[in-house]
């Protein structure tokens, strides 16, 4: 299907999506259940078509960053359970109820602020074990058991998140195996008194593919969900999984033409035509998610299965390609940022790569102008 959408898209595949999850659901076996992560507008694919679509074939517990985050999904029709991973503020605290959302317990401070709310809310504790973000000191065993005696936090998970689960290194290995020893050391020593410390995860995407030993209630699958990986140079301990990326980036090509040997391109005249060249404005721009640097970078796009490099200054609302070895390009042509053009393809990972950022962090930029077209519904 050829899709003529308007001046820049992101086209999201949500048979992709759906495949990512049934692929993780079937690896970590029927004892776990895989809860999406669709935070940040679902990395940027758009939080309520991927959270709905999943909802259809049965996933029913979902995460996400904030309590707006989950009230959006609720006011949407999102049925199911919706954990909050963050802080929420107390005065937000009736959105969590009103929602029946649930909050995680960050800490015996926080632990105090919920209870000062007086409204049960329903909980999950973080643990730390390492990562130094946010969770109670995995050794506190004696304020975590506390929570579950509370008669306002409603504690019906413990969990905890690798930060180097990513890592093929000895030392990030050693150091993800005692991270795991160390929350696993909390759930037992809370149940040898007698606490039923209710669903258990520690996984997110790398802690699955990485450590599939590691047998938990619950995994949090997120970028690998949206079927791409942190970046190009992730090294895998096992096979990569068959993940299908489900979005690609497109914009129209506003305008053709001659550019004479000795004409500059853009803002603070960064590149210079060292020959008579064509070239073709692409309107989208920084504002868009593309980032500023993206020439310097040595970025290229896609014209009609040609390669195009991205030229001068990327513009809040558009960009300059080279599109003299592009063949026959006009108006309305399109470009392809991020996707398949015929049999040549930009990877958003290789895009990461030459951006000196990761995957997650092109997609999250995104979500602000460009319209969501999506396939395979
Ligand atoms: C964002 C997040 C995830 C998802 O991580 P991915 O690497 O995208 O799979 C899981 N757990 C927590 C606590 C998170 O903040």
């Amino acid at each position: 299907m050829k899709i003529n959408n308007g001046r820049a898209w992101a086209e999201i595949d949500l048979s992709a999506i759906r495949h990512n999850a049934r692929l993780f659901s079937e690896m970590v076996g029927k004892d776990c259940k895989v809860v999406p992560v669709v935070k940040a507008n679902a990395y940027g694919h758009g939080d309520i078509e991927v959270t709905k679509a999943l909802n259809e074939i049965g996933y029913d517990f979902f995460a996400v960053a904030t309590a707006h985050e989950g009230q959006r999904l609720r006011v949407n029709g999102i049925t199911g359970e919706i954990l909050i991973l963050g802080y929420t503020a107390l005065q937000d605290l009736e959105i969590v109820v009103a929602n029946d959302l649930i909050q995680t317990v960050l800490c015996e401070d926080y632990a105090e602020m919920l209870e000062s709310f007086g409204k049960p809310v329903r909980a999950h504790i973080k643990i730390d074990t390492g990562m130094h973000r946010i969770g109670f000191d995995f050794s506190d065993i004696e304020h975590i058991e506390r929570i579950y005696k509370s008669n306002v936090i409603k504690a019906e998970g413990i969990y905890t998140h690798l930060c180097a689960s990513d890592s093929p290194e000895q030392s990030d290995i050693d150091f993800t195996n005692l991270q795991k020893d160390k929350y696993f050391s909390v759930v037992n020593a809370l149940r040898e008194k007698g606490i039923n410390v209710g669903l258990t995860h520690i996984q997110a995407s790398y802690g699955m593919m990485n450590y599939p030993e590691i047998k938990a209630d619950m995994a949090r699958l997120g970028i690998t969900l949206y079927g791409v990986l942190s970046d190009m140079n992730n090294t895998l301990r096992y096979e990569k999984p068959d993940i299908h990326p489900a979005l690609s980036l497109k914009a129209r090509i506003s305008m053709v033409k001659d550019l004479q040997k000795g004409e500059t391109v853009s803002y603070g005249r960064l590149f210079t035509a060292d020959k008579n060249m064509k070239v073709a404005t692409v309107s989208i721009g920084y504002a868009d998610g593309i980032p500023r640097d993206y020439a310097q970078r040595g970025a290229f796009v896609l014209v009609n299965g040609h390669k195009a490099a991205v030229i001068g200054r990327v513009c809040m609302d558009q960009f300059i390609i080279d599109v003299t070895d592009a063949g026959e390009v006009k108006q309305d042509d399109v470009a392809v940022i991020i996707g398949k053009d015929g049999d040549a393809g930009i990877s958003v990972e290789e895009v990461a790569q030459r951006c000196g950022t990761i995957s997650y962090e092109l997609f999250v930029r995104l979500n602000c102008r460009v319209d969501y077209v999506y396939i395979n519904k």
